[in-house]
């Protein structure tokens, strides 16, 4: 990992006293170009590459009752990503982390989205060449953001399943978390179209992919199943893995066709941005019985008491 440190480095501006009062940043705080500043003040040229050619790596964590959970799991896959894009940033691990906690603290969210990001940046010279790019790391958190909303936490999400088809792994790694969203974005398109309020897009073998920012699992005859290839291996993906091994429940990756899905006991997605979210409706058909299933409502339970547990979760640095 040492390649992504640079000797060259800016030392880790500090908290001062200026810089705690909640009530300057109502919205929340981003780190950028070696500043912690307002969300609204928070802005790149429009000719770096991030925007330009979606050319960039990023990661969500979240904060809940003030305490980040997994982290250690999302700075894994953020520079596992930045090493295959062959981008560097001036922080090591420890350095991301002081300041994802540092702009928590500012912020003084204590139910927080947090995202750290790199974009290839722009080259002092307008070269076409992107190793002559100066990458440009960024952080930020907002208040905590769910895909579903607490109506639709209790009585399950409406789900379409487009015939859009995310983008295949032989053009993309799906573990370099990124922003090639167009194919998610046409599929809940036509999820708004039919009347659903999230989409569910296909992989290249015309299985079931994963969604605007989430993974899908279904439930059959108790065990559980989520899409082997053609997603993100998502952090809450992962956890839910973990906590079926805690709670003894069959999971695996593997191939899930569209019927598949339609005729499962439970379907769920799970994403940093809201946990494990029910699904009871798919393309205008209820979901077995139409009622958020006991094996979703038992995973939903255990994964928000780990984020209190020390094993699972830590506290924000706050001043
Ligand atoms: N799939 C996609 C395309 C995503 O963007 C995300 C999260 O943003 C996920 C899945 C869920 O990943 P995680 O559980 O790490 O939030």
């Amino acid at each position: 990992m040492s390649n992504l440190i640079d000797p060259q480095a800016k030392p880790l501006p500090s908290l001062s006293a200026r810089h705690i009062d909640p009530h300057s940043y109502p919205e929340g705080v981003a780190f950028l170009d070696g500043q912690y500043l307002p969300m609204s003040q928070a802005k790149i040229s429009v000719l770096d590459w991030g925007f330009l050619h979606s050319d960039a790596t990023y990661d969500t964590v979240h904060v809940w009752n003030g305490r980040f959970f997994r982290l250690d799991l999302h700075l894994d896959r953020f520079f596992g990503g930045l090493e295959k894009l062959r981008m560097t940033i001036p922080f090591d691990r420890d350095g991301v982390a002081e300041i994802l906690h540092n702009c928590v603290a500012l912020s003084g969210h204590r139910a927080a989205y947090v995202e750290m990001l790199c974009t290839r940046g722009t080259s002092p010279t307008f070269s076409r060449d992107p190793r002559d790019a100066v990458n440009r790391f960024m952080a930020f958190a907002v208040p905590f953001g769910s895909v579903a909303n607490a109506e639709q936490l209790q009585r399950g999400l409406h789900v379409a399943i487009s015939d859009k088809v995310r983008i295949p792994p032989a053009s993309i790694d799906p573990a370099i978390k990124n922003y090639h969203w167009l194919d998610l974005v046409r599929g809940l398109y036509d999820a708004y179209d039919r009347g659903a309020e999230t989409a569910l897009v296909l992989n290249f073998n015309g299985n079931v992919a994963e969604g605007p920012g989430f993974n899908v699992f279904c439930v059959d005859d108790g065990k559980l199943s989520t899409p082997a290839v053609g997603v993100l291996p998502g952090i809450t993906r992962r956890t839910v893995f973990d906590l079926c091994a805690e709670a003894g429940l069959a999971v695996a990756a593997a191939d899930i066709s569209v019927a598949a899905l339609r005729q499962s006991d439970e379907v769920f997605i799970t994403s940093t941005a809201g946990g494990i979210m029910p699904v009871t409706m798919i393309d205008g058909v209820p979901v077995a019985d139409g009622k958020v299933g006991a094996i979703t409502r038992r995973l939903m339970a255990i994964y928000w008491q780990k984020h209190e547990d020390s094993a699972w979760s830590g506290p924000v640095r706050y001043p």
